[in-house]
């Protein structure tokens, strides 16, 4: 029997580094990269467009079984109002059933590396790699700042950082894969790591488990 596909499981709060971090790694493995994010950020937009409140289940289970690849090429999918709409959207079982499948069958064949709150504890319980990516909620607003200034929106830090906290606040208390890291996660705190010292540490984390 081959082995299973390397599927690397890459979960944390919001700018924490996980997409940085999970897209190196799939370049450097040769792996298909999945955002898991922007499944709920689509969906959550879906919702806004049709008027609907994001936390409405039935406007929001609607929205995420009417994605399509063309929703995930938006130009509106980051910023504030995504973030909260994404999480909102995230909360609701019917939403995180939705998507479910689609996160499965991307990484089942030919391995994946996926970013996310819950892949490690939900969607691929069985990954032979577990990334919990975190780092201290100030280091984390601040680099949300610095990106969004860097895309040219106008904001203010103590504004990033209470958004952030709802966020978190909400995705961490929500009844349903909550974001959590795995009981065999291995933990990386990015607060004071660059991104490369980052990659570096996570590599050698997936170096060592293939070696067993
Ligand atoms: O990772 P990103 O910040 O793009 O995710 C946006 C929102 O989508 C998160 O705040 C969270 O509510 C939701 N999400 C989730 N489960 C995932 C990925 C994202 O609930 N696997």
């Amino acid at each position: 029997m081959s082995p299973a596909p390397l599927v690397i499981a890459v979960d944390g709060p919001a700018a924490a580094g996980k997409g940085t971090l999970a897209r190196r790694l799939a370049a450097e493995l040769g792996l298909p990269y999945l955002d898991t994010g922007l499944l709920y950020r689509a969906t959550g937009r879906r919702v806004l467009d049709a008027q609907a409140d994001p936390a409405d289940p039935a406007a929001a289970e609607a929205a995420a079984r009417a994605l399509t690849p063309a929703d995930f090429a938006r130009t509106d999918l980051r910023g504030p109002e995504a973030d909260a709409a994404a999480s909102k959207v995230a909360a609701i079982p019917a939403v995180r059933a939705a998507l479910l499948d689609f996160q499965r069958g991307f990484g089942a064949t030919h391995g994946a590396v996926l970013d996310g709150r819950d892949i490690g504890t939900v969607v691929f319980p069985q990954a032979q790699v577990k990334l919990f990516i975190t780092a201290s909620a100030e280091e984390r607003a601040r680099r949300r700042h610095a990106e969004l200034l860097g895309r040219g929106t106008a904001t203010e830090l103590a504004l990033v950082a209470s958004e952030m906290a709802a966020r978190d606040a909400r995705d961490s208390a929500r009844d349903v894969a909550p974001l959590a890291a795995a009981a065999d996660a291995v933990t990386i705190d990015t607060t004071a790591l660059d991104a490369e010292a980052a990659f570096q540490a996570a590599l050698r984390i997936v170096k060592s488990s293939q070696s067993k």
